[in-house]
């Protein structure tokens, strides 16, 4: 052991790190393997309409059942998939499993008419050789109209404006995919590139819904959204709505759809089921 305070502190500084290491190596390790071990899950959040409530659709969100670890949320997998080069199956695996559920919903609930399931892209998908093969072949596999997806992508990717990003947004809306820009005003605030794109929907990130409750000065931020949304005949969708008083005023705001707490929490999917069920009119 290291005698003085200061070679002391390097020590243990150093203990540390190496133990933050070793276990991003083992969570890197384990990642590998998750798919193959089957302990991925998807949880489906509802959105709704706001001035009904209505459930419109749902986001599917990854999630890891690690072995010895629990639950781990995406926004710590996500990353380390994306340097690993993992994040293209997994994308492309949900998606797959996203298509199939939202297909046995619409044949079980037809009375809740015609629902939409949200998946996201990372931006690193639209490397994938085999991308727009491999998602028309998904519709066929699952029989979902490709109207029924929604693929959400946030901004960095328009930035980075690839040609094979434009190419494959391009080809999934001639199919009828709708695209959802995620996250919308916390990237680069370059406006010039949204016409590049076949965009149909802004969906407004939760920081700005978060600061309504701190302060209803900070309104405007999201009023400005929803305005640029509808200068572009776009619907605007909220995230993260926990309390009736942010509800109140986005909905005052003019914002057309809505997803959060206050709605519905990410669920499993026999819970969504329940749901769907709860909804459907009894008939005799
Ligand atoms: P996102 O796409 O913006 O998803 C919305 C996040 O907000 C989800 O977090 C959701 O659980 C959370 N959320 C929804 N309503 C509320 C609310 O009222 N309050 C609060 N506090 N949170 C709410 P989650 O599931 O942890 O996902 C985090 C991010 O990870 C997602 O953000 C998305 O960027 C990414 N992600 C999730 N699943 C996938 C996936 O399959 N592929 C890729 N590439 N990224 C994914
Ligand atoms: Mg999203
Ligand atoms: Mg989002
Ligand atoms: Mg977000």
């Amino acid at each position: 052991h290291a005698k003085t305070s200061g070679k002391g502190r390097y020590t243990i500084f150093n203990s540390q790190m190496k133990s933050q290491l070793l276990q991003r190596v083992r969570l890197e390790n384990d990642l590998r393997q998750a798919l193959a071990n089957q302990e991925l899950g998807i949880r489906y959040q509802p959105i709704v309409a706001l001035a009904s409530r209505r459930v419109v659709g749902f986001e599917a969100l990854m999630q890891w059942h690690h072995p010895t670890e629990g639950i781990i949320a995406p926004d710590r997998f996500i990353p380390l998939a994306e340097e690993l080069g993992l994040i293209q199956d997994l994308d492309l695996w949900i998606l797959r499993q996203a298509c199939a559920q939202l297909q046995r919903w619409r044949d079980d609930f037809p009375d809740c008419g015609p629902l939409t399931v949200s998946v996201n892209f990372s931006g690193k998908i639209f490397s994938h050789a085999h991308c727009f093969e491999t998602i028309t072949q998904i519709f066929k596999e699952t029989q979902l109209p490709p109207s029924a997806l929604v693929i959400e992508i946030t901004e960095s990717i328009l930035i980075e404006h690839s040609e094979a990003a434009e190419q494959l947004l391009e080809n999934l809306k001639c199919l009828g995919v709708e695209i959802h820009l995620d996250d919308f005003g916390t990237g680069y605030s370059s406006l010039s590139y949204l016409h590049h794109f076949p965009i149909d929907a802004l969906k407004i990130d939760r920081s700005f819904v978060d600061i309504l409750s701190q302060d209803e000065q900070h309104s405007f931020l999201i009023s400005t959204i929803v305005t640029l949304a509808h200068a572009m005949d776009l619907p605007a969708i909220a995230e993260g709505i926990e309390t009736q008083d942010q509800y109140d005023m986005i909905q005052a705001l003019g914002c057309d759809l809505g997803q959060g707490y206050l709605f519905h929490r990410p669920q499993s999917p026999a819970q969504i089921s329940a749901l769907l069920r709860s909804l459907t009119p009894a008939t005799e």
